[in-house]
Order: structure tokens, then C-alpha cells, then sequence
């Protein structure tokens, strides 16, 4: 979002996506809720320390396609000019949420091991280990 060497190299992945604070979710319909988003193209959910947030893929209009640059750089909104540089998408690189949903399918499993009995969780790994031999 600025005109940092850095910038220059990327493909302005902060321009392509913005998120928003979720409610955190508390009984296994809150967390289908959340299933229901993620059910969603472009939609993923992930928690960073210990908030809720939905992070919509939907590139900037202002964000231009040939050389990645902000069109209103000069008056472009609040939430751009506090972006944090120094720990952007680019360079952390991969995220290292705690939990990071990008499917409605890993949702699905979450809510599995979180609310129905471990009898089930017990049966899979045996499964699992049973394919290894
Ligand atoms: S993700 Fe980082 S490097 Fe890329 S445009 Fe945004 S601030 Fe610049
Ligand atoms: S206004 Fe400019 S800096 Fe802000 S998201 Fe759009 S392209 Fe990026």
C-alpha cells in the first residue's frame, strides 16, 4: 500500500482482499455460521490472537493491474495509510495463524472434533494407521 522498495516488488497482495472482526463464535451454531461463509468463493476465516476475522478476496478498484500501484495514492482512505509495512503479506510470507479456514470442508472437520464425542476422532486415527502398514 506505500511506496516502499518492497512495494516495488510485489504484486500489491494488500490491495487484494480486506477483512473484517467477527463475533467469536461460542455454540456449534456460531461456528456453522461461519461454515456457512466459508461456503462462499473468496471467502476465508482465521483467528489472530485470539479475534475472529473473515477475509474477503476482492481486489481494490483503485489498485492498478499493470504496475500494482494505488490510482489515489494521494487520497487513499485511513485504512491504507496505517497499513504496517513492516509485517505485510509480502514479507511474512506465509500466514502463522493459529487457525486459518479456507473451506467450508475444514470447517466441517473442526466442528467434528470440537463438538461430537472422541469416539469418532479415536476411529479415523486408527484407520489412518491401519493404511500405513
Ligand atoms: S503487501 Fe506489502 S509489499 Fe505488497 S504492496 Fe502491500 S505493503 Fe507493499
Ligand atoms: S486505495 Fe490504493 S492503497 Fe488502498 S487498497 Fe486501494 S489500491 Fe491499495
Amino acid at each position: 500500500m506505500g511506496m516502499d522498495n518492497q512495494c516495488d516488488e510485489c504484486a500489491g497482495l494488500c490491495c487484494r482482499y480486506f477483512a473484517l472482526p467477527l463475533d467469536t463464535p461460542e455454540d456449534k451454531g456460531d461456528y456453522d455460521d461461519i461454515r456457512w461463509f466459508l461456503c462462499h468463493k473468496g471467502i476465508s476465516v482465521f483467528v489472530e490472537d485470539g479475534d475472529w476475522y473473515i477475509s474477503i478476496k476482492n481486489k481494490c478498484k483503485h489498485l492498478l493491474e499493470k504496475d500494482h500501484r494505488c490510482r489515489i495514492y494521494g487520497k487513499r482512505p485511513r485504512i491504507c495509510r496505517q497499513y504496517r509495512h513492516s509485517k505485510c503479506d509480502y514479507v511474512e510470507g506465509t500466514y502463522n495463524y493459529k487457525l486459518h479456514f479456507t473451506s467450508d470442508k475444514q470447517m466441517e472437520e473442526y466442528m467434528k472434533v470440537k463438538f461430537d464425542n472422541n469416539v469418532k476422532k479415536k476411529g479415523k486415527a486408527k484407520k489412518k494407521a491401519k493404511k500405513r502398514k
